[in-house]
């Protein structure tokens, strides 16, 4: 496997190799927490525009799920954490200013437990908790710490665009690497200290954070040649190694029987993102070798990837294999939904949709899958009942507002598709489009009195936000 091992906390480059204040020994408002809020919004707004963000909301929501378990019981639990998914096939997560953490599809991909993948992310969540980037922020002077903003962001976009990648990758470079080394060491053990706690505590099994980390040392002595230098010298070392081997035996062997959800949504990355005219071949070969860590992850994968190619048939056996074996699912539910309407039984998947909504009610994607589907059949109407009754449990949730949007402009209504399409953007942290899409709204001919102040305070009450949030920290 040529996977690089990259788990890196990427502020930590622009560092000095001084001694970490103690805990509580700073002033916690190096950030006030407008400041962090603000921080967070930057961030997420780059995040939400680049292109390779993975956006299905089944693959989502099971990350933030995940997180959020992890977070229980740590000063982030109640705290907003933001979790996405990048389209990177290396593996890698990081944590960021802001509470927003990122992992790479490789990381879900390398992951062979449950447990494994939960090991990475309780690992970035130790950063957070352990406040390492406040920690290092506070040792620089106020202007300093705006580099070290500009640098987070340049890596962050550099992520979408390969040529930008190259540029940063000398920032980085140049940032005295090799001074930093002692520090990120430092901090990298904290967060392995810290994250197996965090592992132990959702119930994970906490061994599987060494076995991931002898996976990635496999994986990455097959590239050396491909690692940009500063991960190459990035210490996942022995000793990082012996420690959390030390801090294990404290532990008692736990079993842990991972979740369905876990393979069926690293089958949907396989399906979606592998070379589409190969992993339909792969998938195949191993199903019929045996050779799969989870037969029916790997059958829903397969599934997925006929669909992709139009193989609806292939796609329907499949399924028919696994729920044989399973039991129901909110992902299979959807899977099948999505052939029945590929099989242009319409009636038959918005049922199916319904029954889905009623045993899971919390699984975004019925909704989002019976909406569209309400649209594309131009019964608008329903579709905008559908949508009101959710917006009123999950008011920020960007997809509903598009979904809505869509659906007011089948029924002709300018103003209100407007207006849904601006609160879409809103929520994607994109506040300038909103505004734009606000002035639209408000200079519709349609809509009446009560629509019309509506959107005029609200282009008021974001024009407001927009002009703190571009002054500037
Ligand atoms: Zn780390």
């Amino acid at each position: 496997m040529k996977k690089l091992l990259l788990l890196f906390y990427f502020l930590s480059l622009n560092l000095m190799a001084n001694e970490l204040p103690e805990l509580g020994s700073y002033t916690d408002n190096i950030f006030s927490s407008a400041d962090e809020d603000k921080i967070s919004k930057q961030i997420l707004y780059q995040v939400n525009k680049n292109p390779l963000v993975v956006k299905d909301s089944e693959i989502d929501d099971y990350l933030s799920h995940l997180g959020r378990r992890l977070m229980n019981g740590t000063s982030l639990a109640n705290k907003n954490t933001k979790f996405f998914i990048l389209n990177d096939s290396t593996i890698n997560a990081f944590a960021t200013l802001g509470g927003v953490i990122g992992v790479h599809t490789g990381l879900f991909l390398a992951a062979n437990t449950e447990s494994e993948l939960a090991s990475v992310l309780g690992h970035e969540i130790a950063h957070l908790t352990q406040k390492h980037l406040p920690r290092i922020i506070a040792k620089q002077k106020r202007d300093s710490y705006k580099t070290t903003l500009a640098l987070a962001f340049a890596l962050l976009v550099s992520r979408s665009n390969p040529d930008l990648a190259a540029a940063s990758s000398t920032v980085a470079n140049a940032s005295a690497v090799q001074n930093t080394l002692d520090f990120t060491r430092k901090h990298e053990q904290e967060a392995d200290r810290e994250g197996i706690k965090i592992l132990d505590r959702a119930g994970f099994d906490v061994r599987a954070s060494i076995d991931f980390f002898k996976t990635m040392q496999k994986g990455n002595q097959f590239s050396q040649g491909a690692a940009p230098a500063f991960l190459r010298t990035h210490p996942v070392t022995t000793d990082r190694i012996s420690d959390i081997q030390d801090r294990l035996s404290e532990y008692p062997y736990k079993q842990r029987l991972d979740s369905d959800n876990f393979y069926y949504v690293k089958g949907k990355i396989r399906a979606f993102l592998e070379q589409k005219n190969t992993i339909i071949k792969i998938l195949e070969t191993n199903i019929k070798n045996k050779s799969y860590i989870n037969e029916s992850g790997e059958r829903f994968a397969l599934a997925y990837a006929y669909l992709r190619n139009n193989m609806i048939n292939k796609a329907r056996n499949e399924l028919q294999i696994i729920k044989k074996k399973k039991a129901p699912n909110p992902m299979l539910l959807n899977l099948e939904a999505i052939i029945l309407i590929q099989e242009g039984k319409k009636n038959e998947a918005t049922k199916l949709y319904k029954k889905g909504l009623t045993m899971f009610p919390s699984h975004r994607a019925f909704v989002y899958g019976l909406a569209e589907h309400y649209i594309r059949s131009s019964k608008t109407t329903i579709a905008i009942d559908l949508l009101n009754e959710y917006l009123l449990i999950y008011p920020e949730d960007p997809n509903l507002y598009e979904l809505m949007a869509k659906a007011q402009a089948g029924e002709g209504k300018v103003l209100l598709q407007h207006e849904n399409l601006a609160e879409s953007f809103y929520y994607r942290y994109n506040i300038k489009e909103a505004i734009t899409l606000l002035d639209l709204a408000v200079r519709a001919k349609d809509g009446n009195f009560y629509e019309k102040s509506r959107v005029e305070s609200r282009l008021k009450e974001l024009k407001r936000e927009w002009a703190l949030f571009s002054k500037g920290l």
